[in-house]
């Protein structure tokens, strides 16, 4: 295969293929935005992927104004940073250029700078959307630099609500952008440790939503596809960055994640963003830690899925061979196989582990786990994660 080059609308145009964020001019243009505010994180600020995606906007004299006070995980205080920013500029658009951080806050700061109420009241639950004042809304053009999240092509964006140690997901229709720039190149640079860590997120939102109970062959196909993407492509980014085709599917593997989620996610999301919300973790690595726990904790009721999941993706040996494949890939990228090996001096007493059982079960993933989460599921798992066993 050469490199991808393709144009596909789902229902956003996603502009895809290495190269392709010179056309960030003509995607602005596209969607009425004349004066963007840039939003990164201050990782990628420094970094020479942002010095030359501005030069993109300098040269086509496009007026900007940047913000990268982004934090990973980011909180509430960022965004309120962000739309003073936004408002101050007289900006009529948002570029969402970063990994999921980044995506979800300026995803957040092009929903939230036309709003009057909090963004706590458009929390993704029941209708809560609809309070929004819509036309209020901007429009975005989301390029993405980490091939995980695949917040690109979603609804929703991801913010901590800091007093709560809650991880908050604020969900809007038009928080769709208009339009994607899926440019591999711009990964390139993500070193071994968020290639895996994102990757893996990616392969978590691909076998939740195949697991996730509910009738949506859609979601099903898309999700069995992203699953082989990332079995067969990870490694190839982990060990070779400049692996421009392996980055392409891992971008798509992203996207399609993302995609299929829309049916359900489950237990590891369930675990993990409390985890997240707590410590600060990266969110696709502490996936990654939970994912071989939760799978076997499903097993009763996902391991026929699972055998045809693994026949599709060439892994012999059925649900023993796939869990095998999982911990074999888990192993190559280098991720902890405990969750004392992602948080270093970790000591969580009685008190703190019921904690996150009770943030597990009311986590809005929760309703999609295969088996009931229940409190003492929740605590079996995370004993299962902090022991290794
Ligand atoms: P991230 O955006 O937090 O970035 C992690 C680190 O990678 C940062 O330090 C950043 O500077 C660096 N980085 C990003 N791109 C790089 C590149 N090309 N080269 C070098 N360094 C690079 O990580 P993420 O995993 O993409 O996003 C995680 C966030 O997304 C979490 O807040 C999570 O909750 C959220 N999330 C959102 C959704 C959604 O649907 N909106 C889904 C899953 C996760």
């Amino acid at each position: 295969m050469t490199n991808p080059v393709s144009k596909w609308n789902y229902p956003t145009t996603v502009l895809f293929g290495a190269g392709r964020i010179s056309e960030l001019p003509g995607a602005l243009a596209a969607s009425g935005i004349k004066n963007p505010l840039f939003v990164t994180d201050p990782g990628l600020a420094k970094l020479p992927v942002v010095a030359s995606t501005l030069a993109i906007l300098d040269a086509a004299k496009t007026p900007y104004g940047v913000f990268s006070d982004v934090k990973p995980n980011p909180v509430e205080s960022n965004l309120t940073a962000g739309i003073e920013v936004f408002n101050k500029g007289g900006h009529d658009g948002v570029i969402a250029f970063g990994g999921g951080s980044a995506l979800d806050l300026g995803k957040l700061i092009a929903f939230q700078s036309g709003q009057s109420r909090p963004v706590w009241d458009f929390e993704d639950i029941g209708d809560w959307w609809t309070r929004a004042d819509a036309d209020k809304i901007v429009p975005i053009v989301a390029v993405p630099t980490t091939a995980g999240t695949g917040s690109e092509v979603g609804r929703a964006g991801v913010i901590t609500h800091e007093a709560s140690h809650t991880k908050k997901v604020i969900f809007h229709p038009k928080m769709m952008p208009a339009i994607v720039i899926a440019d591999p190149e711009l990964t390139a640079g993500m070193p071994p440790f968020i290639t895996a860590g994102t990757g893996m997120d990616a392969l978590a939102h691909c076998l939740e939503a195949y697991c996730a109970p509910g009738y949506h062959p859609m979601a099903d196909g898309i999700a069995v596809e992203g699953v082989r993407l990332v079995l067969e492509n990870l490694p190839r980014a982990f060990h070779d960055g400049s692996d421009l085709i392996a980055r392409a599917n891992m971008m798509s593997a992203a996207a399609m994640g993302a995609t299929a989620f829309q049916k359900g996610l489950g237990a590891i999301h369930s675990l993990s963003h409390p985890i997240g919300a707590l410590y600060d973790t990266h969110h696709g690595m502490t996936n990654a830690v939970f994912m071989p726990y939760v799978l076997a904790f499903n097993r009763e009721v996902i391991e026929e899925r699972i055998e045809r999941l693994a026949a599709y993706c060439g892994v012999e040996g059925g649900f023993d061979g796939f869990a095998a494949a999982i911990l074999k890939l888990r192993e190559e990228l280098k991720v902890p196989h405990t969750l004392p090996g992602l948080i270093s001096g970790l000591d969580m007493d009685a008190g703190r582990k019921g904690l996150i059982a009770d943030m597990a079960i009311v986590d809005p993933t929760a309703g999609g786990n295969p088996l009931k989460l229940t409190r003492e599921g929740a605590l079996q798992l995370l004993e299962s994660a902090i022991a290794g066993t």
